[in-house]
């Protein structure tokens, strides 16, 4: 699937190759859709994820909706991407988690992949940044600035909105759990 050096993959291969690293579902990204949200911050600081204050990739550390939006507007194309699976009720976190560890994984390998590419791509993902094992956040600057990837939300980005305007959905039914990330190229 993966081209040779210098032939690049359009979007519609970019949507083929998540597809291969594992992904339920995958679409070009509707850049129409990305709008940058204070409400989405306030979402944030409620602090429902327990991540709100704790890494530099998420608020307040990460910056102001003003500067998510200036460098996403650096971009024109991108894909959107997500893993779905089944969940035994509406309590079953142990299920969720497992949702999010593959979701996080087929990202990572996507991201990877895309990046061979498009060394400049733009990646957004599903929670808070992971990297580290311990995010340095506040006592000593982040470890991997140029690695570091920040969530959807912490762009102020409605998730369930660019889902259902990229031709995808947000829920997929009762007892069932759905993560979303995209990658921004060009
Ligand atoms: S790369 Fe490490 S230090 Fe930087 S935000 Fe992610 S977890 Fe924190």
């Amino acid at each position: 699937m993966i081209k040779a050096e210098g032939q690049k993959p359009g979007i519609d291969e970019l949507v083929v190759l998540a597809k291969e690293a594992g992904f339920t579902y995958a679409a070009p990204l509707a850049m129409e859709s990305l709008e940058f949200r204070e409400e989405v911050r306030s979402m944030c600081s409620a602090d429902l994820c327990k991540s709100y204050g704790k890494s530099w990739s998420c608020p307040p550390a990460v910056g102001s909706i003003e500067r998510a939006r200036e460098r996403a507007e650096n971009y024109h194309r991108g894909i959107i991407v997500q893993t779905a699976g089944a969940l035994a009720d509406s309590f079953d976190m142990d299920g969720t988690a497992a949702i999010m560890q593959r979701h996080r994984k087929n990202f990572d390998t996507l991201v990877r992949q895309v990046k061979h590419f498009y060394p400049d791509c733009l990646p957004m993902g599903a929670g808070t940044c992971r990297m580290c094992r311990s995010c340095t956040y506040p006592d000593r600057p982040c470890r991997h600035p140029d690695r570091m990837v920040s969530s959807m939300e912490a762009y102020g980005l409605l998730v369930s909105d660019v889902a259902i305007r990229s031709g995808l959905k947000y829920n997929y039914g009762e007892n069932t759990m759905c993560f979303t990330s995209c990658v921004l190229i060009d």
